[in-house]
């Protein structure tokens, strides 16, 4: 499977824990970056069938009706796949109608909000500018026209769990079919770090993770990757893809591209990027490189790695691998139904077991 990445880097306020790749939104710039992007693409794209679209962000919804309409059009180059997925990504404060309706009339079939918690307190913290009655009322109007609809949600901001109860009670208030919590990850550079906001006590993230799983699960929502719960058959496609290690052209400022096994980035700096100069780096991933991320990505998914798939892939047999027959009896890894996965169990140390990996010969 093929998938696209497209990035808008726009946002109209920057958020405090924020380390993605964005610049604030200035009308003219707009212009101007569009203008690259649809030269990137015209350059880069060879014609292929696509089976994912994602526009993600900075914060596509910032944009102006005008603005997102040259962005559809500049997209309707992609030969898409009839049973493909089509997510933009939004903000709760920057959706209306008009735009809910230019998204359905241009093939979007799947919205990703920015919601991260319904508490005030914790909204404050994170910097973010909408609040619990406006999640409800966007949401509502939002289902008016997409039934895959995702919202993403940020735990451990405190050590309060009462405020993770909460957030959860109000997600499945919503009725959506789609939620991605993560663990609030203090990068360098952003607001919050500078100004030395606390990890939180690790036995209390542990807590807020198991309570998560427990009632998402309990409400009908598969847990499928570590940080993702769907309805049945309403999974991520597009980032599926990415954990299984497959392809994907990333198209737009500090986009990543993995094509014909050559990792492409693009640059960060927007004046480079304006003036067409779009990519930073392209690396060969050989054999190896390829296995580890195969096993780093998919031991993420809850189902684990397809084990004659990798085989067959690699020539290769995995189980026979020093670590993984250590990690398997160990109890961390585990054989299921042909798929080697993380036992669920340990699942929430999967991180210190893909270190174990990484650091093996494979
Ligand atoms: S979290 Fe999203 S909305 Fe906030 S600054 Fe980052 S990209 Fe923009």
């Amino acid at each position: 499977m093929l998938g696209v990445y497209i990035h808008i880097p726009f946002c109209k306020n920057i958020c405090n824990y924020c380390d993605f790749c964005k610049v604030y939104y200035k009308t003219g710039y707009v212009s101007r970056y569009l203008d690259s992007l649809e030269l990137e693409i015209k350059t880069r794209y060879n014609g292929e069938d696509i089976d994912t679209i994602y526009i993600g962000g900075g914060t596509p919804s910032s944009l102006s009706l005008e603005e997102l309409k040259r962005l559809f059009d500049i997209i309707k180059i992609f030969k898409l796949k009839d049973n493909y997925e089509f997510t933009i990504e939004c903000n709760i404060e920057s959706i209306d109608e008009d735009k809910l309706k230019l998204f359905k009339d241009n093939g979007v079939n799947r919205l990703s909000f920015g919601v991260e918690s319904f508490s005030e307190d914790i909204l404050n913290i994170l910097g973010r500018y909408h609040d619990s009655e406006m999640i409800f009322k966007n949401i509502e109007l939002s289902k008016k026209y997409f039934d895959n609809i995702n919202i993403d949600l940020i735990y451990g901001v405190t050590n309060d769990i009462e405020v993770v109860k909460k957030d959860i009670d109000n997600f499945l208030k919503l009725d959506i079919s789609h939620v991605s919590c993560y663990s609030l990850i203090l990068e360098e550079n952003t607001k919050l770090y500078i100004d030395k906001h606390k990890y939180i006590d690790q036995d209390i993230d542990k807590i807020m993770f198991d309570y998560i799983n427990d009632i998402l699960v309990k409400n009908g929502y598969n847990h499928y990757e570590i940080s993702n719960y769907a309805k049945d058959g309403m999974i991520s496609i597009h980032n599926k893809n990415y954990w299984l290690n497959g392809y994907y052209y990333g198209f737009g400022l500090g986009s990543v591209s993995y094509i014909d096994n050559y990792r492409i980035s693009n640059t960060k700096n927007m004046s480079k990027y304006l003036n067409d100069d779009y990519e930073n780096n392209r690396e060969y991933e050989d054999k190896n490189t390829r296995k580890e991320n195969d096993l780093i990505l998919g031991f993420r998914l809850i189902d684990g790695i397809d084990i004659n798939l990798f085989n067959k892939k690699y020539n290769d047999d995995l189980l026979e691998k020093d670590i993984i027959k250590t990690l398997i009896n160990d109890n961390k890894l585990e054989i299921d139904n042909g798929y080697l996965k993380c036992n669920y169990k340990y699942i929430y140390l999967l991180n210190d077991i893909l270190v174990n990996i990484i650091g093996s010969r494979l």
